[in-house]
Order: structure tokens, then C-alpha cells, then sequence
């Protein structure tokens, strides 16, 4: 089985986007308020056929993790009550997706942070989703302010209620930004990157684990700049007097394979431990071109990975299904009683 570990919402229904343009709009003019969302289950299918199950199939990939879109989420978009009124939204149409397709996707949710606001505030939306709408993981972003980073880094204890309830249900975060209000980066092109790299170093320089040794996040984008760079962060600890790195962290921090080509994945399964790789390509997402050099889609990463030289079949197999499933502990389950869902 493969599991893509990073897939979002991005063919959604053009009616959900538009409520969404409704919903900023009535910010500024609170008598406009958005008009009921209504989509139809046929509107979700003539969308996504052509888009994630279509390279699902052509890929030979099994079931993604699946979240609202990423870049959407804007979390930095009027206050709290804009935040949840949208993340619940957002969430539901996963569970609609999932519910039409439960072969195909595992549920994963948006929080509805909000900058200034305590990220306890997320819980009744996580316990929503993990125990009432069947999801496995959830989506933590570390800048709520969308690019300016104003709230305390994920190692404070600002953000510990919200790391104790994910403990207890046993869910695992990917770290995740969303689009940026700030001019001097671009949504995925440097701030998704910056911030896995930040998130990272903000785990390097803390006792997070100790307080929280169950508690796991996945490092999207490859981990950013991270395994390019291993060897800085190596030596960072051991100047700061850490522990090694793998002590100090590899039980707790994973990375995904959304890295678009060859060399890049190379390095990734290279330097990270096979252990600590998910395999991943957020399609359709971040690039969706052909890149010329190869023929093939930038983001088809189960190409590159399996032609990684010095991975063996036992280290692929981790890496595209059993990591996965330490990782995220209730997806096996989850797995098994959607595929029962599928046959009935
Ligand atoms: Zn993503």
C-alpha cells in the first residue's frame, strides 16, 4: 500500500471559494453576509476524478491524507469567529470527500487558529474531526499572523493545551503555514519553506519533547532547508549543547518527500533516517507543471523515490506505507473500517 501522507482540497467546487470571497467580503460590510453553501455530491466528483484520483491511478498511489487547502486557511482573516466559521466548513467538505471516496482518503484537519487567540481554542474542532468525523491528523500552523511571526514559537507553553489534546487523542500535526499577507515572501515558494525550516530550529533549541515525548509532527516540503543543512543543525546542538539530533528529536519530528526532483530526494533519503520519512506529493498543489527535463509531473514523487540509489526495498517500504502508520496511530484503523464503508 502507498500512503501520500500531504494532499489537499485544491480542486474544490468553485461555489465553496466563492463563499469563502462572500465571507472577507462581510467583514468590511456585515449586512452581507455569505448565501448558504450548496454543493452537490456530483459537483465534488466531476472536480476531483480529473484531478487527485486521476493521478492517484496513474501514479499507482493508494489513499492520501487529506486536508482542506492549505494556502486557504487564512488563519490571519478577521478575527476568531471567521476562523472557525471556515475551518468548519473546510473540515466538513473533507469528510464529504471522504465519506464518497473512503478508499481513497483519510481525513485530515485546518484548526481554526487566529492570531493573538490561545491555540486551546482549536480543541473542540480537533476533537470534532478526530472523534466525530473519523480523522487521523491535523494541520498546525506556526504563524497564524500569515508571514509576520508574531506569536511564541511551538516549543512555548502557549501552545501546550493544544499538544496535550493531541496526545490524548493521538493525532499528529503537520506543520503547515498558510498563504502569506506579507509581500516580501511568496506563498509556497519561500514562506512554506521558510517556516518548516523555522519549526524545525524551534524544536532544535527546546525541551518540547521532553515535556511531550508521544508527541509527533511531520515536516512537510522535504523539512524545508533542513536536509540540505543537516550538518549546520548537527553542529548547532552540539554548540548549544544539545543532544545529538537524533536523540534530541527523531522520535518526535518526520519529513514528507514533497521535494520535485531527483537530487533533492537523493539528499533527503540520504541524510534523514528511512525511519523518519513519510512519502508524500501534495498533488495537486504547489507545482503543477511537467518538468521538460524529465517528461514527467514535478510532483509525481513516487518516481523519484523509487529510483533513490540507496534505498533498500525494506527502507521503501517504510517509507511509503509503515512509517505512516506508526506515525499517525489511527490511520491503520481508520484504513481498514473505511475500506469496510467502500465494500458495503
Ligand atoms: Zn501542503
Amino acid at each position: 500500500m502507498i500512503i501520500d501522507c500531504h494532499g489537499h482540497y485544491t480542486s474544490e467546487p468553485s461555489a465553496l471559494i466563492e463563499y469563502r470571497k462572500q465571507q472577507v467580503a462581510s467583514l468590511d460590510a456585515p449586512s452581507r453576509t455569505p448565501s448558504p453553501l450548496r454543493i452537490s455530491d456530483d459537483e465534488i466528483r466531476e472536480r476531483l476524478e480529473p484531478a487527485q484520483l486521476k493521478f492517484q491511478r496513474e501514479r499507482g498511489t493508494d489513499i492520501t491524507v487529506f486536508s482542506p487547502r492549505a494556502s486557504a486557511m487564512g488563519h490571519h482573516v478577521g478575527d476568531v469567529a471567521t476562523s472557525l466559521a471556515w475551518t468548519q466548513i473546510c473540515n466538513d467538505m473533507i469528510h464529504r470527500v471522504v465519506t464518497l471516496y473512503p478508499k481513497n482518503f483519510i481525513g485530515a484537519c485546518q484548526l481554526p487558529q487566529s492570531p493573538g487567540t490561545p491555540p486551546g481554542n482549536c480543541i473542540p474542532e480537533l476533537e470534532r474531526c478526530v472523534n466525530e468525523l473519523g480523522f487521523v491528523a491535523c494541520n498546525l500552523n506556526p504563524d497564524p499572523s500569515g508571514g509576520y511571526w508574531r506569536e511564541p514559537p511551538l516549543s512555548d507553553q502557549w501552545w501546550y493545551p493544544l499538544y496535550e489534546k493531541m496526545v490524548e487523542l493521538a493525532v499528529p500535526a503537520m506543520v503547515h503555514v498558510t498563504a502569506t499577507c506579507n509581500p516580501a515572501f511568496h506563498t509556497t515558494g519561500s514562506h512554506y519553506i521558510n517556516a518548516d525550516t523555522a519549526a524545525f530550529v524551534q524544536f532544535l533549541t527546546s525541551d518540547l519533547f521532553k515535556d511531550f515525548p508521544t508527541l509527533k509532527f511531520i515536516i512537510p516540503h522535504g523539512g524545508g532547508a533542513v536536509p540540505y543543512h543537516w550538518g549546520r543543525y548537527r553542529g548547532l546542538a552540539q554548540d548549544l549543547k544539545r543532544p545529538p539530533l537524533k536523540e534530541l528529536l527523531l522520535n518526535n519530528v518526520y519529513f514528507d518527500t514533497c521535494v520535485y526532483h531527483q537530487a533533492g530526494i537523493d539528499l533527503l533519503t540520504k541524510v534523514i533516517p528511512a525511519d523518519n520519512i513519510l512519502f508524500a506529493s501534495e498533488m495537486v498543489g504547489a507545482v503543477k507543471g511537467i518538468d521538460p527535463e524529465t517528461g514527467h509531473y514535478f510532483d509525481d514523487t513516487r518516481r523519484y523515490v523509487d529510483r533513490a540509489p540507496g534505498l533498500s526495498a525494506e527502507d521503501k517500504l517504510k517509507i511509503f506505507e509503515g512509517n505512516a502508520l506508526k506515525v499517525y496511530p489511527r490511520l491503520g484503523k481508520q484504513i481498514s473500517s473505511q475500506s469496510i464503508t467502500a465494500r458495503a
